[in-house]
């Protein structure tokens, strides 16, 4: 019986050595430890041997049922142990890398340009303030002192709806329609779409600006140009070289242009400013007495001065962009550079 019981216990041990599954593991326990299996016929056979031997062997089938027990459950833990870890290693997430991003829109370049020079006037406590797109002949025109014959009413560059009604060629007429129903002290800009019949690289029927006016009691051109200064170099650099050139506009007297120096070329000539160094930027001027008896403002009490700049124009030298008409095709390309 000792014999038998070795032979089984080699037998056995050697089959576990060839598992690859816990299956099989399973298998085994059950062919060998079942109550067909080979030791319980072992152990039924106790009762055949002479009662002196039976214990010992007892003993004996005892001590490899419980060796072979052992191993089989250190083996089917390894096996638990290493499925675990492989299922670990596959579920492993690296919570240092970086998430997914969900494709996300940005501003249009001119919204961002035209914040940004908000945000320049509100700090220097200016208002915003808002007027009507389709606009009337007599705030666009008569009452900023451009009566019915004035050359600047030129019908090429106005959309006109009917004789009185029109779409606002600037934003000027937001001055009008702020200083009706306010009283100085006023500092006001007032940012919006304004429209003239005109297409080219450099014009387009639709295009943004934004007109600024302030009016007090002795406002003067000192402070037009203080207030410009440092809107442009807070938008352009400290070091942008500005000039004011006189002009004529039929709201402001006196009136300037405003240039700044060439940001393509820092002022040493080049194509975006046609050789000269400088970029015109703005047009400006302290308003007109006609403009003030129009809203009933005693141009004797209360002076003021007004601005006006095209936005596109803005964008285009910030960003170097050089045709207008990107700005309004949609081009997810181009916009998303922004
Ligand atoms: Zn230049």
């Amino acid at each position: 019986m000792k014999e038998r019981l070795e032979k089984l216990r080699d037998e056995l041990l050697g089959e576990l050595k060839g598992v690859a599954k816990e299956s099989e593991l399973l298998g085994i326990k059950k062919r060998y430890f079942g109550r067909k299996g080979p030791l319980a016929s072992l152990i039924k056979e106790l009762s055949k041997l002479p009662p002196s031997e039976r214990r010992s062997a007892g003993e004996a089938i005892n001590r490899v049922k419980k060796e072979i027990e052992e191993k089989i459950d250190a083996l089917l833990s390894e096996y638990h142990q290493r499925a675990r870890e492989e299922r670990l290693k596959k579920e492993r997430i690296d919570v240092t890398l970086p998430g997914r991003r969900l494709p996300r829109g940005t501003l249009h370049p001119i919204t961002h340009v035209l914040s940004e020079v908000e945000d320049i006037f509100l700090s220097l406590g200016f208002e915003i303030a808002e007027g009507p797109e389709v606009e009337l002949d007599h705030y666009n025109f008569t009452a900023l002192n451009i009566p019915p014959e004035h050359p600047a009413r030129d019908m090429q560059d106005t959309f006109y709806i009917d004789k009185e009604i029109l779409l606002r060629t600037h934003t000027s007429p937001v001055q009008i329609r702020v200083m009706e129903k306010q009283s100085p002290p006023l500092r006001v800009i007032a940012p919006g779409a304004v429209y003239r019949r005109d297409s080219d690289l450099t014009h387009t029927p639709m295009f943004h600006q934004v007109e600024g006016f302030m009016v007090d009691k002795a406002v003067s051109f000192a402070d037009l140009k203080g207030v410009l200064t440092y809107f442009l170099r807070n938008l352009f650099g400290e070091k942008t070289g500005i000039r004011f050139r006189p002009s004529f506009f039929p709201f402001t007297e006196p009136s300037a242009e405003v240039d700044i120096e060439c940001v393509m070329c820092g002022g040493r000539g080049c194509r975006v400013c046609k050789e000269s160094g400088w970029l015109e930027i703005l047009g400006c001027g302290m308003i007109h007495p006609e403009v003030f008896r129009a809203v009933r403002y005693d141009p004797e009490e209360f002076t003021g001065f007004a601005f006006g700049l095209g936005i596109e124009r803005i964008t285009m030298l910030l960003y170097g962009i050089d045709d207008i008409r990107l700005f309004f095709e949609n081009d997810i390309r181009f916009l998303s550079q922004f």
